[in-house]
């Protein structure tokens, strides 16, 4: 394996509704089907997964209101899974998602609420000692921006990645909300982020350029963790394991990339192939 090139892991909802049958909010399952959680992650370490991220992507709380969670107890027990299925063999990051909805004035979401959501969040995950903070999938500089001062109360890495739309060669890779990998490396560095870059978006072929260009533009170090294209009717996603290591290896290339792994789509066997696929390189 190149040296440099730490592995991240797939996904986790995509995975985890296969293993239950519930195609509910997975972070749920920290409760539910502890089991399952567990087993996911150990086989993502299995796999290769240097890092595994804790299944609480979007526990916070306007989605866990409606049920009868509490955060805390979601959040705790997601970063104590994954703690459990690593033991010394990989490190635990506590994953955190963008909230559902927009920030005012394109939504109704106040950048107060915003904050106390996420610093709710951290609190609690970070009770139970995770190696660092991963911000993923990300639309809205904006946003992620408000959960990057409240991870900066810790001190521990903090990954960030945001996630882009169908690539325009003219206009280069974009989010949803037209955040560029200049902007967003320029924005996140009075941070001091360990790594910036993307996650999910339209799958390897699409977001490959994606990551080229946060190569040019920036000193930090990269992440790429890709989906594996859009879902399938009958099953299975766009690109297959074998054709995903392919894509996804060739951001080796890139300078400065340091975390690789995989979004939705992906699972346990997307991320054995592409760890032997790094490795041979
Ligand atoms: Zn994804």
């Amino acid at each position: 394996m190149k040296k440099d090139i730490l592995l991240l892991d797939g996904a986790n909802g995509t995975c985890l509704w296969a293993k239950t049958g519930d195609n509910g909010p997975v972070w749920r399952f920290n409760k539910l089907f502890p089991d399952a959680v567990k087993e996911l992650a150990s086989e993502y370490i299995d796999a290769g997964s240097d890092f595994v991220l804790s299944n609480t992507f979007s526990a916070n709380r306007p989605s866990v209101a409606p049920f009868d969670f509490s955060v805390e107890e979601i959040v705790r027990e997601g970063v104590i899974l994954a703690k459990d299925a690593a033991g010394d063999r990989a490190r635990v990051l506590l994953d955190i998602g963008p909230l559902t909805g927009l920030l005012i004035p394109f939504g109704n979401i106040a950048k107060e609420e915003a904050r106390e959501c996420f610093r709710e969040m951290m609190k609690y995950g970070m009770m139970e000692k995770p190696d660092g903070i991963f911000l993923e999938t990300f639309m809205d500089l904006e946003m992620l921006k408000i959960a990057c001062e409240e991870a900066r109360q810790y001190d521990v890495p903090l990954l960030c990645s945001m996630s882009f739309t169908k690539y325009n060669p003219k206009k280069g890779g974009r989010t949803m909300f037209g955040n560029t990998p200049k902007q967003i490396a320029e924005t996140l560095a009075e941070f001091g982020p360990e790594a910036i870059g993307l996650n999910c978006s339209e799958g390897p072929e699409e977001t490959l350029p994606i990551i080229k260009e946060y190569g040019e533009v920036t000193d930090i170090p990269l992440i790429y963790k890709p989906n594996a294209g859009k879902p399938k009717v009958e099953g299975g996603s766009e690109v297959d394991y074998s054709d995903f290591a392919e894509e996804v290896s060739k951001a080796a290339e890139v300078p400065g990339l340091k975390y690789i792994g995989g979004c939705c789509g992906s699972s346990p066997l997307y991320i054995k192939a592409l760890a032997e696929k790094i490795r041979t390189l």
